[in-house]
């Protein structure tokens, strides 16, 4: 019998989860989105016999609980999907730790395998782990792994096969533990009405959803409130049971419940699961010692500025080759079509909408990759986490939380992020007041989509400092967002902060898979979107460039100086006389007419309109499009760019890149230039990072607002800077 068995793939964070995945599918996987968030969806398939696998990987958890939306994905997977197994990665080496999960999947009821992964790690610090003695007390399939190597791999997808048969048709059954005095009549008490009335039981298991009432989950409560009455009684089971418990113990029932989970974890354990026989010569005592010298007081900033300093250097230094590839592409490609194409409306279209807009944004690909690389190198080994650590300290004196660290990373804290799995990174954040000073805060970073921007105006203005120049930007960004939420903080988001705490993964070396991989996703996300989402607004903002057309009289008055001027050309030809002053004289007139037609555009009386506004930031309207269309995705600031300079170049024969373009345009000053990167910088998120503040913050009141307040701010620096510039 052959039947396709639908597996998924749980773990922690770090468990080795992606390494599994890959040792389990090879090539064959496929990454999407979950629809309407930004969590990464991978599925793939392989087969064990005759048995077809189809394999999801859940995103990376320490929990069940909804306190971010890996959480929520991930259950929500295992409870609506009801897949044939789950496998449970963990690290072998913090076994403890990593079996929280695998009660809370035990509690769902899912049938179940163990993959211990990491064992190289685990025998290398002197661990034994007794696995048929886990898997007896646990009663659930346990398989040693080194995914890695892909070592037990083919006795995990057996294990899971069999596990598959035996539940096949089954009811799952839910593992049920104790929670002490306090907690378990109230549990029954709320268990016996959730069954009563079917509370979600077509989901989950009444006892679990009982444990998410008294672990205060947001998530499961919304629900109960949407759909029953009931919901009102179970909420006060568990007010009741918190004040006893605050009286009586000073805690709560989440803490009461972590605290018998791991009780239960640690009496498996206990009874000769693990034997450790040496613990002093393991890889954890040597990130011990690494730490003490790169987590610092004093050496451990200067180091990380060292390194985010050096990521510069390296990327500018190797990526210069390639991008001149990428550019003269671009430059033969436009070459190519305009010799081949007669004049005209789709001719336009094309080199000035798509080559020139797209190909813009394109020519960054291999910068972007290398800083990609960079980042995957620092995420893989460990590093990153020690930054967070570190700027913890820091993130305590503005108002902020250790856990704001990840969000601004992710947004762009190294240049290259995105706000908008930035944003929803701030989910980890308890406390809704450090959440919104981070939510508002976070879009100011150097995000992959800013980036393009900054290139193009360091290129132009500051080509001997390039790395410099991108390096400081980035410390502009967090010193913004820092003295932003400080400012926020005192003002309209006041209130106390939250304690923190944080545990540092051991080092560990990256593998050139893994970077490649970690690496490719990125850049593949950045090329899909310059293919797609660049690409529809780079058409409509050409549209927007080129119609309506000029009056027909005003076409006439050019034509009319025009053909005075050729005329003039030809006699002088005739008769042998210089002409090159007249010919230039004609190509001013061209210049002026293509100047006169984009003014006379859509998108050119908007541009024009903000003129007055914008003039002491010292944009033109040019400028004042770009930026316009910036608010629908930032790359789209470069593509326009592209296309204006473009459309107002009447010579398409010496189509010079951008570049030159803005370089010979004699309003771009090094300090209006300095102006516009702030300005990009720090004004309005683009508008799918405002939808994300949007659910984060719950209303669009916040959402609002830093739509208006960021640009606001960013108005008010390039005026200053551009005025400043003037006095100086
Ligand atoms: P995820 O966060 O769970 O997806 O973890 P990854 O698959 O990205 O793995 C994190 C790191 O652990 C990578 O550097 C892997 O190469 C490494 N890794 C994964 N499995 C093993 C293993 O079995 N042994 C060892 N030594 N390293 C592993
Ligand atoms: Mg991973």
């Amino acid at each position: 019998m052959s039947k396709e068995i639908k597996v998924a793939l749980a773990g922690n964070p770090n468990s080795g989860k992606t390494t599994a995945f890959n040792a389990i599918t090879g090539a064959r996987q496929h990454v999407g989105n979950y629809p309407g968030i930004t969590v990464d969806k991978k599925e793939g398939f392989t087969s064990v016999g005759e048995n077809k696998i189809h394999l999801i990987d859940l995103p990376g958890t320490y929990s069940l609980t909804a306190y971010t939306m890996e959480e929520i994905v991930a259950r929500n997977v295992v409870a609506d999907q009801r897949p044939d197994v789950v496998i449970d990665v963990l690290n072998a080496g913090a076994l403890e730790r990593n079996l929280y999960l695998a009660i809370q999947l035990m509690e769902m009821g899912a049938p179940l395998v163990l993959a211990l992964n990491m064992m190289d790690e685990a025998n290398k610090q002197g661990m034994k782990i007794d696995l048929a003695k886990l898997s007896e007390l646990l009663n659930v399939p346990v398989v040693e792994t080194v995914a890695r190597t892909g070592d037990g791999i083919p006795s995990l997808m057996e294990a899971t096969v069999k596990c598959a048969a035996e539940n096949q048709g089954k009811k799952w059954e839910p593992l049920s533990i104790s929670y002490g005095p306090d907690l378990d009549p109230a549990l029954d008490k709320l268990i016996a009405l959730i069954e009563e009335n079917n509370v979600l039981t077509d989901r989950y298991p009444a006892r679990w959803t009982a444990i998410k009432y008294l672990e205060s989950d947001d998530e499961i409560i919304q629900l109960g409130r949407e759909m029953h009455p009931v919901s009102a009684e179970l909420e006060e089971i568990v007010k009741d049971v918190s004040k006893h418990l605050e009286s009586t113990l000073a805690t709560y029932p989440e803490a009461v419940i972590a605290d018998y989970r791991y009780g239960f974890i640690t009496s498996i354990i206990r009874q000769g699961v693990v034997t450790r026989l040496d613990a002093t010569a393991d890889r954890v005592a040597l990130s011990d010692k690494i730490d003490r010298v790169v987590t610092h007081r004093f050496l451990g900033p200067l180091i990380m500025f060292g390194i985010m300093y050096l990521i510069y250097q390296i990327t500018f230094t190797f990526s210069e080759t390639p991008v001149g590839w990428f550019e003269n592409f671009f430059g033969w490609l436009g070459g190519i079509v305009d010799a081949n194409m007669s004049e005209g409306l789709l001719k336009s279209l094309i080199v000035s909408g798509v080559i020139d807009g797209v190909g813009g944004v394109m020519g960054f690909v291999p910068l972007i990759m290398f800083m990609f690389l960079q980042i995957a190198l620092l995420e893989d080994s460990g590093y990153m986490a020690r930054v967070a650590y570190m700027l913890d300290r820091v993130f305590r004196f503005f108002g902020l939380h250790g856990c704001s660290v990840m969000p601004f990373i992710v947004s762009g804290g190294i240049a290259g992020g995105c706000a908008v799995p930035g944003v929803m990174a701030a989910r980890t954040l308890r406390s809704p007041k450090e959440k919104l000073a981070t939510l508002i805060t976070a879009p100011f970073m150097a995000c992959g989509a800013k980036l393009p921007v900054f290139l193009l105006f360091v290129g132009i203005f500051f080509k001997e400092h390039q790395a410099m120049v991108m390096f400081l930007i980035t410390m502009v960004a967090w010193a913004c967002a820092l003295i932003v939420s400080k400012i926020l903080r005192n003002t309209v988001i006041k209130g106390e902060s939250t304690p923190f705490v944080m545990e540092l993964p051991p080092y560990r070396f990256p593998t050139m898979r893994g970077l490649f991989i970690h690496t490719w996703e990125r850049t593949w996300q950045y090329i899909k979107k310059a293919g797609t989402v660049i690409l529809a607004i780079s058409i409509l903002i050409w549209a927007a460039m080129t119609f309506p057309n000029l009056p027909a009289d005003q076409v006439a008055a050019f034509d009319a100086q025009k053909t005075v001027v050729q005329e003039q050309i030809d006699s002088a030809n005739a008769s042998g006389a210089p002409a090159a002053e007249l010919e230039e004289k004609l190509a001013m007139i061209e210049n002026d007419e293509a100047e006169a037609t984009l003014k006379n555009s859509y998108a050119g009386s908007i541009g024009v309109a903000l003129e007055p506004v914008m003039r002491p930031a010292g944009f033109d309207w040019r400028t004042n499009i770009a930026l316009v269309g910036g608010f629908a995705a930032k790359e789209v600031i470069v593509s326009t760019l592209g296309t204006a300079y473009s459309l107002g170049d009447v010579d398409p024969e010496d189509a010079a890149p951008l570049a030159e373009r803005i370089a010979q345009d004699p309003n771009w000053t090094p300090s209006t230039a300095i102006a516009f990167l702030l300005f990009v910088l720090l004004y309005a998120p683009c508008f799918v990072t405002v939808v994300a503040i949007k659910q984060e913050a719950g209303s669009w009141k916040w959402a609002l607002f830093s739509v208006v307040f960021n640009t606001g701010l960013a108005y008010i620096v390039a005026v200053a800077v551009v005025q400043i510039g003037k006095l100086l």
